[in-house]
């Protein structure tokens, strides 16, 4: 589909990946597992404000969208692909299970919780982070490039 199409459709596509985000967030921090010692260093390190809220999630195939209207804009921007190892909603990290406890994996999730929470939410979040992902692309999308630069900082500074 064309991507001036869904950029159309932006203000009606939000509120449902927000309501899908927000489920998958609640089963996540009912389900999922806290930070280790070392991944609650890493989040402080990368400025979550919340470590201790958060929750990782083992998953052994990716979340579905079943709304047509969202999946199909997911494909448009490469969101949620086979590709994808993790995820953070809010606090809540999906990790796949062939993926999980990788750090360097969680540490860029929790870069994308630390925007979660600067920016106020899931809803916040979803608006700016698609609407990049739709005009820019992922995963040249300023948010993503910021992500992939502080969970980076974070490995050198490790390894130095
Ligand atoms: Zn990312």
């Amino acid at each position: 589909m064309n991507r001036g199409i869904i950029i159309a459709q932006l203000p009606k596509l939000i509120p449902l990946a927000t309501h899908w985000a927000e489920a998958l967030e609640r089963r996540i921090l009912r389900e999922g597992v806290p930070l280790s010692g070392e991944e609650t260093a890493d989040a402080r390190a990368l400025g979550v404000r919340a470590p201790e809220r958060v929750r990782l999630l083992c998953l052994a195939s990716l979340p579905t969208l079943d709304d047509l209207a969202l999946r199909t804009a997911a494909a448009a921007v490469q969101f949620l692909t086979p590709a994808t190892r993790g995820l953070a909603l809010g606090h809540g990290i999906f990790v796949r299970a062939d993926c999980w406890r990788e750090r360097e994996l969680i540490a860029h999730e929790l870069a994308h919780t630390e925007q979660y929470e600067r920016l106020g939410g899931i809803e916040p979040f979803l608006r700016r982070y698609l609407g990049e992902c739709l005009t820019i692309g992922y995963p040249a999308a300023p948010m993503e490039q910021e992500a992939i630069a502080a969970a980076g900082r974070l490995n050198a500074n490790r390894l130095a």
